[in-house]
């Protein structure tokens, strides 16, 4: 049994979210290895492949293998794809793809849930710009998670930030999520909306913030492998996740190697309410 809010979040204790650190480090470690690891002529399935061998090289068990049918270890979503995107060989990674990798592992029973996106050699500057502002958006999103704060607020930076940035899509039926003893646990945290709503924020909760933006509409549908989530229009996507744990010191960002310490201790922490 798990202590619950009221909302019914779980709450984790200082172990164990000292336990679910340690899953995310797994995560962590296995996608900056992934992020070194993409090149021109490797395969989503080459990288699959990388990242199974990384995590259970750690005494840790893919969480996505399995998941609802899913048959890999990543979600490898390429260029228009947005997320869920099935790792294969049929068609090697080019220069000027963008790739986002989206990786979960479960370590003594508590998981961890985090996701990148990275360029295949030179990629288009209005590419690298869509990756830089979903990740900052992510940051923003991930900076609302203190104490006594409201889940919407989450949302509602990501959205503020994306908007401010330039005409973006943010696909509206896909966010983030809780996480402790499954990967996917109550509450849904959106990518947009008001701010000042939704539970009151509790130390030992944990959630993933995973924006997706798209470089044109946010307009999406599902291919017919019945995983594949792409945009309507065809444009590129981005997609960046963490797990993060609200903690009386704030936001402890648990598939970040620094804990997420270089972000939030920095320009974002300066920027206060104003994030
Ligand atoms: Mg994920
Ligand atoms: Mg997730």
């Amino acid at each position: 049994m798990f202590k619950k809010s009221k909302h019914g979040i779980q709450i984790k204790t200082i172990e164990q979210v000292e336990q679910m650190r340690a899953a995310g480090l797994v995560v962590a470690r296995t996608l900056e290895l992934l992020r070194s690891s993409v090149e021109p002529g490797l395969t989503p399935l080459d990288l699959d492949a990388i990242a199974e061998e990384a995590i259970r090289g750690e005494g840790a068990i893919p969480s996505f293998k399995g998941y609802q049918g899913f048959p890999a270890t990543i979600c490898a979503s390429v260029n228009d794809e947005v997320v869920h995107g099935i790792p294969t060989d049929r068609r090697k990674l080019r220069e000027g793809d963008i790739i986002s990798i989206d990786c979960g592992a479960i370590l003594d029973g508590w998981h961890g849930d985090s996701a990148i996106t990275v360029p295949v050699g030179e990629v288009d500057p209005a590419l690298t710009e869509l990756m830089r502002v979903t990740e900052e958006a992510m940051w923003r999103g991930i900076s609302a998670l203190t104490v006594g704060g409201h889940l919407s607020d989450v949302g509602f930076r990501v959205e503020r930030y994306v908007r401010s940035q330039g005409r973006y899509g943010i696909p509206a039926e896909y966010g983030g999520h809780g996480i402790g003893t499954e990967m996917h646990m109550d509450p849904w945290v959106a990518n947009h909306g008001r701010p000042g709503r939704g539970p009151r924020l509790e130390t030992g909760m944990c959630f993933a913030v995973e924006p997706m933006v798209n470089l044109g509409t946010d307009r999406t549908k599902v291919l017919a492998d019945d995983w594949t989530v792409v945009t309507l229009d065809g444009k590129q996507s981005a997609h960046f996740e963490h797990s993060v744990a609200v903690t009386d010191d704030g936001p402890l960002v648990l598939t970040a190697l620094d804990g997420g310490e270089s972000r939030l201790g920095g320009p974002l922490a300066e920027a206060g309410e104003n994030a």
